[in-house]
C-alpha cells in the first residue's frame, strides 16, 4: 500500500541553520509510529514540515503521492491534523466549540457547522473520553483534560494521520498511558496513522511498533524498539548512560537512567 506520507531527502534551515538534514521516512496507513531525540534534536520541525505549516528547503514530501506543497492548506487539513505544543486560546471558547474548529476544513466558505459536523464533533469527544467536558471552558481544564480536547478536535478534523508533539509532557502516569493508549486504539481500530513524539521513552517502546530517533537534525537509527533502543543507540543520543533490559511483561526495551 502506497505510504499516507513520504519525505524524500527532506532539509529545513532556520536562517543559516539546518534544523533537518537527509530525512528519508515514510509513514504507513495505520501504524503508531515513535519519534524521539533529545531537545533541539528537530522533532517539532520534523511534524512542522509534515503538516506543511514549515516548507522544505531541500528534497520533497508527498501526501498518498501528490505533492504536499501543491495541496491548498484545506486539502492538507482534511488529510493531517497536529496536535502542536503551541494551543494557547485567547478567548474563553467552549470545549464543544474548540473541537468544533475541527470541521473547518470540511465547511465550505462563509457556510457554520451543521448537525453532522456537531455530530461529528460530540463523537470525537466520546472517543477521547472526554464528552462531559463539553460544556466547559477550555481555560479551566488540567493538563490531561485539555490534551483530550485536542486530541478530539483533531479527530473531528477526519484525518488520515494524526501529527503529535509531545502529548504527555505535563501529564501524570494515569494520564500518560491513557492517552498512550487513546493514541495506539486510533491506528489499531480506526485505521488512523499516528505520529508521536515524545520524550517517555519506556511508553513509546510499548506502544510504537516503528520508531525514528533523532540527533541533531539526522535520522541517527529508525526500526523496531528492540532494534533502535539499544545501550550504544540512547547513551550516544541522549548524552548519558544507561541500563536498557526488557519489561518482563511487555518483552520491550526498558530503560532505566544510571547515576
Ligand atoms: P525539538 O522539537 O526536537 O526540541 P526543534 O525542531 O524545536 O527541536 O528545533 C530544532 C532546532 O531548530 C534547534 O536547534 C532549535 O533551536 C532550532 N529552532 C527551532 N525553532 C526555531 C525558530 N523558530 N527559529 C530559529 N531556530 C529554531
Ligand atoms: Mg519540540
Amino acid at each position: 500500500m502506497e505510504p499516507v506520507l513520504t519525505l524524500k531527502n527532506v532539509g529545513f534551515r532556520y536562517g543559516m541553520a539546518w534544523a533537518l538534514r537527509g530525512i528519508d521516512l515514510e509513514v504507513n496507513e495505520g501504524e503508531l509510529l515513535g519519534i524521539l531525540g533529545p531537545n533541539g534534536s528537530g522533532k517539532s520541525t520534523l511534524l512542522k514540515l509534515m503538516d506543511g505549516i514549515l516548507v522544505p528547503d531541500e528534497g520533497k514530501i508527498l501526501v498518498r503521492g501528490k505533492a504536499l506543497s501543491s495541496l491548498g492548506r484545506t486539502s492538507v487539513a482534511r488529510e493531517i491534523a497536529m496536535v502542536s505544543q503551541e494551543n494557547y486560546f485567547r478567548f474563553e471558547f467552549s470545549v464543544l466549540e474548540v473541537v468544533l474548529m475541527g470541521r473547518f476544513p470540511h465547511l465550505g466558505r462563509f457556510q457554520f457547522e451543521g448537525p453532522k459536523d456537531l455530530d461529528i464533533a460530540l463523537n470525537a469527544l466520546k472517543a477521547t473520553h472526554a464528552l462531559d467536558l463539553a460544556e466547559r471552558s477550555i481555560h479551566g481544564l488540567s493538563g490531561g483534560e485539555k490534551q483530550r480536547v485536542l486530541i478530539a478536535r483533531a479527530l473531528a478534523q477526519e484525518p488520515g494521520v494524526v501529527l503529535l508533539d509531545e502529548p504527555t509532557s505535563f501529564l501524570d502516569l494515569k494520564y500518560k498511558r491513557e492517552i498512550f493508549g487513546l493514541v495506539s486504539s486510533l491506528s489499531a481500530d480506526k485505521g488512523i496513522s499516528v505520529v508521536v513524539v515524545s520524550h517517555d521513552i519506556d511508553l513509546v517502546s510499548q506502544y510504537c511498533k516503528r520508531i525514528v530517533m533523532l540527533r541533531g537534525g539526522i535520522v541517527h537509527d529508525s526500526g523496531e524498539p528492540a532494534e533502535v533502543l539499544t545501550r550504544t543507540n540512547i547513551e550516544a543520543v541522549y548524552d548519558c548512560p544507561v541500563l536498557v533490559d526488557n519489561n518482563p511483561v511487555t518483552g520491550k526495551p526498558r530503560i532505566t537512567l544510571l547515576g
